[in-house]
């Protein structure tokens, strides 16, 4: 069974630890959220899923980690400073802001005024001072998104890493916008993370390539355990495209609150190396660029064949990482009524603890120290956090690890000490099994492989 409702997510997000209202204790901020023990570790998870698939396990894409504060020419020439940009429409009457392109019937959703003004354009970037002066002529803006300075940086990995077409840069990492309206939960949040891949292609390739990318994440997105029953691959109707969009595919998911997007990948063509390529006067650019004098670096790559230069064709899966954990949540919530307990049934791999080592009894010296020897060799292992859990009562360690989605509990009892034996439970099956403890790290091993 899936959840039932937002409520029920956010409830135990707040009671087991994984995500909390910012700022909280003075009142909240909206739209942000602050990542708790588990939070963080499923986060990180999931983060280190796709770095892993997008950079591990393939040989054509390398990684970066480029600044947050991102000059404004960069995002000048990426066409952010003039578009980048909402509408925003005020309520005469009782005086809330909302995007004027989700509201119903043109009604304020506070007081249902129709009073409402013209909507007019809001930049959603974060504008700041840099360096000691602020005269308002030195500003950076906190990036709106990691790509730009992938395609700022693409000269470099290519010169470093002596790659050839076709071959990709992916960036985790956080991302800001001013968002009119945040809400539903940490679905639509003004700081948040992304997982960015631009694919870089020769012309003529890029039909294939999106096509692929679009299959490549859909399957991804079911490999961390998402149920094809809420998953929707949509096509943006051609006059919905962004200007610089030849095709943009959605990956939707069913969150609680409907049908939005989890994922975007798009055909962004020659727009962006052509927008911050030095002299584009020398290449045939397809998109309609803005003129730029600036940059210092050409953009391009030669053909091997012909030798002319050229700019290549950029595919683009852009994904965020809290509408991935909020889907994930989603997926894995289960309320098991028949044996009273409430499961996250979390893939292992995203599981925030892998597994909790339990003393049968809380404080017994020998029973303790036996349970650090083994907690620490299976944290060694280095599959991510195994967690000593001395706090005594059995049951109710197994329900708290069930709710945050621990696969297996280690317990030690008195037995152990007698004949070196353990207990391993199946958050899954509640099934228990007594193992020697050496046998437990190839238990534990096979487990998560
Ligand atoms: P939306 O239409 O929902 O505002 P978008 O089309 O503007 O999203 P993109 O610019 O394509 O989003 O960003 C890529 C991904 O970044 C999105 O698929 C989404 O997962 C994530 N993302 C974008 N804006 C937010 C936000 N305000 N809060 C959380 N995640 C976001």
């Amino acid at each position: 069974m899936v959840s039932k409702s937002m409520e029920e997510l956010v409830s135990l997000c707040k009671r087991r630890g994984f995500i909390f209202q910012s700022n909280e204790i003075y009142g909240g901020v909206k739209g942000l959220y602050d990542f708790g023990p588990m939070g963080v570790e499923l986060k990180n998870n999931l983060k280190q899923s796709w770095w892993k698939s997008m950079i591990y396990e393939r040989d054509d894409i390398e990684g970066l980690d480029a600044s947050i504060l991102t000059g404004s020419d960069v995002l000048k020439y990426s066409g952010h400073e003039d578009t980048f940009s909402d509408p925003l429409v005020d309520c005469k009457s009782c005086k809330s802001r909302w995007r004027a392109d989700q509201l119903d019937n043109h009604n304020c959703p506070n007081c249902k005024s129709k009073d409402l003004t013209e909507p007019r354009p809001f930049n959603l970037m974060f504008k700041t001072s840099i360096g000691p002066v602020d005269d308002g002529s030195s500003y950076v803006y906190l990036r709106p998104e990691t790509a730009q300075q992938i395609f700022t940086n693409f000269k470099n990995v290519l010169d470093s890493t002596n790659r050839v077409l076709p071959f990709g840069i992916a960036q985790i990492g956080k991302a800001f916008r001013n968002e009119i309206t945040p809400r539903n939960f940490i679905f639509r949040v003004r700081e948040f993370e992304q997982m960015e891949l631009e694919f870089f292609v020769e012309p003529g390739f890029d039909d294939k390539w999106h096509k692929y990318w679009v299959e490549s994440r859909y399957n991804w997105w079911k490999k961390q355990g998402i149920d094809e029953k809420r998953l929707e691959i949509q096509d943006i109707k051609k006059d919905e495209l962004s200007h610089y969009s030849k095709a943009t595919v959605d990956i939707v998911y069913n969150f609680p609150h409907g049908k939005e997007e989890l994922e975007g990948i798009a055909n962004r063509t020659d727009f962006d190396l052509g927008s911050h390529t030095k002299n584009q006067q020398d290449f045939k650019i397809s998109s309609n660029v803005m003129k730029n004098k600036t940059s210092t670096t050409k953009l391009a790559v030669q053909n091997l064949t012909n030798k002319n230069w050229f700019i290549p064709y950029v595919i683009e899966p852009s994904a965020g990482v809290e509408r991935g954990v909020l889907a994930l949540l989603n997926e894995a919530y289960k309320v098991d009524e028949k044996n009273s307990r409430t499961v996250l049934a979390l893939k292992p791999h995203l599981s925030p603890i892998k597994a909790a080592v339990i003393p049968l009894k809380r404080n017994n010296e020998k029973l303790v120290n036996q349970a650090k020897i083994i907690k620490n060799n299976l944290q060694k292992i280095g599959l991510g956090r195994v967690m000593l859990e001395n706090s005594g009562n059995i049951g109710k360690n197994y329900r708290r690890h069930d709710e945050v989605g621990t696969p297996l509990c280690v317990t030690v009892d008195f037995e152990t000490l007698e004949n070196n034996t353990i207990t391993v439970r199946d958050r899954d099956t509640m099934q228990q099994k007594r193992l020697s403890s050496d046998e437990l790290k190839n238990y534990y091993e096979n487990y998560f492989e």
